[in-house]
Order: structure tokens, then sequence, then C-alpha cells
């Protein structure tokens, strides 16, 4: 999904002067960097930074070069995501021997040069993820110091269930079991006066006591947009074929008239639990490429998501009252870093 693409220029083809003047309109921008692997082009990161005051600056990266990346820049993070899933063996198997070792030393060294922000385990889950096992081994390792665990299936982006997955109905019970234990972890930790950092129990949590409901939480269409190398303007870093994507252009448009460019449709409207998942993939909302079963199924497991989290609220009620934890311990996050939210 992120290789780059033969129809898409590797390098921007718009000068930083052009995204200075787009988001001159934009009191207050947030920029992710993202790729691809941002930090092959850190003095375009540097260019970037050096000319623009943005409220916050996110990192989509696989960790291996963060070491590279200079300490000036590093610090002014306000959030880096690490591609990550679990322990050494699940991560190596998935993206290389020796990946796991090499991040566990980018993170102390970042951690030691004097990044405190927050650093996130961005993790994705396939078949031969353990969602119990690897949430916690990322959760409760002290030497990665992730301050939060992020996952999203890797699910609905090919043509066809079958595609890259040999039995996702078998597996999505095995994991939507997990879930349920990691639920218990979660509510037992809050026992304690613990909020162990998993980013959907949070945000889901957060709309549960305080009765909001939310739109797409990862914003994409409504206030969050990817510029592509081409300078088009898209809902979500989507490849070129998916030209329905396209909404803008860097050279044509503010942000401004962007927003709200595109929304979530009728299914996840019409949906029991829209106010607390708000439409998990717009993509996979407007291309459905699993087909409606597929679809379904995807959506079976965030609906289990949802369902253990409402179970725990009367637990979770009487914390608070008792004062063990707080409402505010849920407000998460405080910008948008670029997590999805809903797996
Ligand atoms: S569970 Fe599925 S249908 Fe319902 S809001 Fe979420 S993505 Fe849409």
């Amino acid at each position: 999904m992120n290789e780059p693409h033969p129809d898409l220029p590797i390098q921007p083809a718009w000068k930083t002067q052009d995204l200075v003047d787009f988001l001159s309109q934009d009191k207050s921008p947030t920029i992710c960097f993202y790729g691809g692997e941002p930090l092959l082009e850190i003095k375009i990161i540097q260019e970037i930074m050096d000319q623009i005051d943005a409220e916050h600056y996110s990192l989509q990266t696989n960790g291996l070069l963060l070491n590279k990346l200079p300490t000036e820049y590093l610090t002014r993070f306000s959030t880096i995501l690490v591609s990550i899933d679990g322990n050494e063996e699940t991560t190596d198997v998935n993206r290389g021997k020796g990946t796991y070792k090499k991040l566990l030393t980018n993170i102390k060294d970042i951690r030691s040069r004097g990044f405190t922000g927050d650093l996130v385990a961005r993790m994705a889950i396939s078949e031969t993820s353990e969602i119990y096992k690897d949430v916690v081994y990322l959760i409760e390792n002290t030497e990665l110091t992730f301050d939060h665990v992020h996952w999203q299936l890797d699910v609905e982006w090919d043509h066809g269930i079958e595609t890259r997955w040999d039995n996702f109905p078998e597996w999505m019970l095995k994991y939507n079991e997990g879930i349920s234990h990691l639920t218990d972890y979660w509510r037992a930790n809050l026992d304690r006066g613990k909020i162990k950092g998993m980013v959907p129990f949070l945000v889901i949590y957060r709309h549960i006591l305080n009765d909001t409901s939310t739109d797409l939480p990862c914003e994409a269409g409504l206030r969050s947009f990817a510029i592509r190398t081409d300078g088009k303007i898209t809902f979500c870093p989507l490849p070129p074929e998916y030209e329905f994507s396209v909404v803008g252009d860097i050279k044509k448009n503010n942000p401004k008239e962007l927003e709200n460019a595109i929304g979530v449709g009728k299914t996840c409207l019409e949906c029991e639990v829209y106010s607390l998942c708000g439409g998990r993939c717009l993509f996979a909302e407007k291309t459905k490429l699993w087909g409606e079963k597929g679809f379904d199924l995807v959506c079976g497991t965030v609906k289990h998501l949802i369902e253990e989290l409402q179970f725990i609220k009367p637990r979770v009620d009487t914390l608070i009252q008792k004062g063990i934890v707080k409402r505010e311990d849920f407000d998460y996050p405080e910008y948008n870093n670029t997590t999805e939210i809903i797996p």
C-alpha cells in the first residue's frame, strides 16, 4: 500500500513554498510525515520544519533511520509512530530479521537525545498476530518505552478476502477472544488506577464516558488530508489508481475549502454502533474490496470491541466515583496524531 507507485514522482514535485502558501490559511496546522519511509528524505523534512511553525508534527516511520534525524528536529515532534508488531520474533517475521533489535537501539537513542513526545507503537495485525500477547508485550516492555499502542487490521486493502488471508472468519474468532482478554487486562489495571495506553480502548471509552459521538475518528476527508508527491490532495494516502480519493490540489485549493470534502456513506450512518465507531475506514467503506460479506465480518470485530467496552462501564463509573481513575485520564489524543483509532 505504501510502496512508491510508478505513476507518482518519488520525491515531491511541489516546492516547500507551495506547502507554506497552502497552509498559510490554517492557523494551527498539524503535519504528519508518512511514506513509504519519510526518513529517507530527512532534508525535505528539515526544510518544511524550518519554514512552517506547525502546532504539532508527527512522524509515521519504520524506525530504522530514526538515529539519522538531527536532535533539534527530533525534539520538535509531538508524536512518533513506529511500525512494530509485537515481540522480536513476530516483528522480524513480518519486517525482516534484525528489525526489532534495530528499533530497540533507535528508540533508546531518541529517548536519550531528549524525545519526550508521544511514542506510539503502530501495529499491523495479520494472520500471524496474537492480539492479546502482542499488545500486552508492547505495553509492558519497559525498554521500548511506548506511551501508546495502536493497531490496525491488515484487511480490505486487496481484492477479496482470500487474497492474503487463509481463513479470516476463523482468525477473527480468535481475535475477538483476544480482545475480550485485553478488556479484562485493561479493566484489571484500571482497578489499580493504571490507564494502559491502548489507543482504540482509550478513545472509544472517552466517548462512552462522555456520551459523545464521533465522526470518522481519523478525520480523513473531514479535517485531515494527504498531499501526494504530484501535488494532488487526497482524503487518505491511497495509490493513484483510486482517483476518487482526490479532493483538491496544493496549488489550487486552501484547507478551508477542503473541509468535509467527503464523508462516510449510508452503511455506516445507519449502523447501530456508528456513534462510537464513526466509520472505521473511509476507503474500505467506499470500495468494499472484500464485498459486503467481508466488510460485515470486519465490522463484527469493531462491534465486539465496543460491546466489551460497554460491558465494563458500570465498573469504570465506580472507579471514577471512588477517585481511582479520573474521567480526564481517557482524553486521548489531544490532537490528530494520525492513529486511525478504530482497528
Ligand atoms: S461497524 Fe462497520 S458499518 Fe458500523 S460504523 Fe463501523 S465501519 Fe461502519
